[in-house]
């Protein structure tokens, strides 16, 4: 029988627990976000281009993307979506959706 309680409740426990960083969900999110535009919802993802020696044709400047050029890929939100992932600069992307409604090719 012990006098002393080895641990007594702390509410400053409870704090500090939740503050424990989050495993890998908020890393993959950074990776892949959605974004809502005009014409729906989008898949998009950074791309180093690091190790990439492929060339793309950005659809919103109709230039090439140049092999190992940071950039994004987007694709549509949907089932099936996969298969209409398209390379687009990192700018151009940004402009499509400030274009507004009625304006975007995709
Ligand atoms: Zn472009």
């Amino acid at each position: 029988m012990s006098p002393r309680r080895a641990r007594r409740p702390d509410p400053r426990d409870k704090g500090r627990g939740s503050v424990a960083p989050r495993p890998l969900d908020g890393v993959l999110r950074g990776m892949e976000r959605v974004e809502e535009g005009p014409d729906g919802e989008w898949k998009v993802r950074n791309v180093s281009g690091a190790g990439s020696d492929k060339m793309y044709r950005c659809p919103g400047c109709d230039q090439e993307i140049r092999a190992g050029l940071p950039h994004v890929v987007s694709w549509p939100n949907w089932s099936g979506g996969e298969g209409e992932r398209r390379h687009w600069h990192t700018a151009c992307w940004r402009k499509r959706v400030d274009r507004g409604p009625g304006r975007s090719r995709y």
